[in-house]
């Protein structure tokens, strides 16, 4: 029997509709602003418009903050210390690929912990990482809320999470240790992947490589979370082979699984901030 797919649409409604409601009572007196770091490149600004579209709706002032290629070090901190001042900025996020100019590490050690709308900073990682509350990346965190909504159970299960980035799989890894998985983590220099794989009962996959996990990588009945986002040709893939949707008993679509919810989880994370500055 095929999978069952996991839609992410309605995962993101239900999460959009506690957040309108909250920044109702908050924005009766102030203007939301999320300010976004803006390369020159084309897959940034396609993210940054589907943020807007989440967030224009809401009330939510979405500014655009171009990073010339040319920025250094100095002018790049120069804008975000601006950014962290203003009082009507609730949340800076800085969209990737970072001019290469820039060390990939700069937008976490200057965002204010504070602003800091998709939990980049050592604050809020760490806080993470030390299972403390805190303001969770949103693509790993909407991971989360995909198989809440759809009562897929995390605790006591194995989990396997393929790709180590600072803002899917690293902090996917401390959110399924928080909700009482067993964890493992595969990434490039892993020797047998697919070893590793069929051992999962729930199988997360962020390594942006297309069609990466096919169905011999699958263990039968397993749920599968796919945050993958590649352009082939005019096609938007995932990194799991659609045949994989054979063998799993649930199963992310790509588009229309993943990513509806991060930009969901991101307009909660900037009310979360939002309410702690203003308290
Ligand atoms: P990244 O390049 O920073 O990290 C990729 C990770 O995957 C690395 O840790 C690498 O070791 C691992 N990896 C790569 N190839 C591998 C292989 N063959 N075997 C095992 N591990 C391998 O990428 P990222 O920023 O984490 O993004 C990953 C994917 O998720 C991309 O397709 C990106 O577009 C997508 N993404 C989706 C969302 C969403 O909302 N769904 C948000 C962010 C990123």
């Amino acid at each position: 029997m095929p999978a069952r797919l996991l839609d992410g649409r309605p995962v993101a409604e239900e999460i959009l509709r506690a957040v309108r409601e909250q920044i109702r009572q908050i924005s009766t007196q102030h203007l939301l602003t999320l300010a976004l770091l803006l390369p020159d490149d084309v897959g940034a600004k396609a993210y940054a418009r589907a943020i807007h579209k989440t967030l224009a709706p809401l009330g939510v002032q979405v500014r655009h903050v171009p990073l010339d290629e040319s920025i250094d070090e100095a002018g790049f901190r120069e804008i975000v210390t601006r950014l962290n001042q203003q009082p009507e900025v609730a949340g800076i996020l800085a969209l990737q690929p970072l001019p290469r100019s820039l060390p990939r590490w700069l937008p976490a050690l200057t965002i204010a912990p504070e602003k800091d709308v998709d939990g980049m900073t050592p604050i809020n990682a760490g806080r993470l990482f030390l299972g403390l509350p805190a303001v969770a990346p949103s693509t790993p965190a909407g991971g989360m809320e995909l198989l809440r909504y759809y009562g897929i159970a995390v605790a006591g299960r194995r989990a396997v999470v393929v790709g180590r980035s600072p803002v899917v799989g690293r902090p996917l890894v401390s959110l399924l240790l928080s909700a009482d998985a067993t964890v493992t983590v595969c990434h490039r220099k892993t020797t047998d992947l697919a070893e590793v794989t069929r051992t999962a009962e729930l199988l997360f996959v962020a390594a942006g490589s297309p069609g990466l996990i096919g169905p011999e990588m699958v263990r039968p009945g397993a749920v599968v979370v796919d945050f993958g986002i590649n352009v082939v040709g005019e096609r938007l893939v995932g990194d799991v082979d659609p045949a994989v949707a054979e063998v799993a008993s649930a199963i992310t679509p790509v588009p229309g699984g993943t990513g509806p919810v991060t930009n969901a989880v991101l307009a909660r994370n900037l009310v979360t901030l939002a309410r702690l500055q203003r308290s």
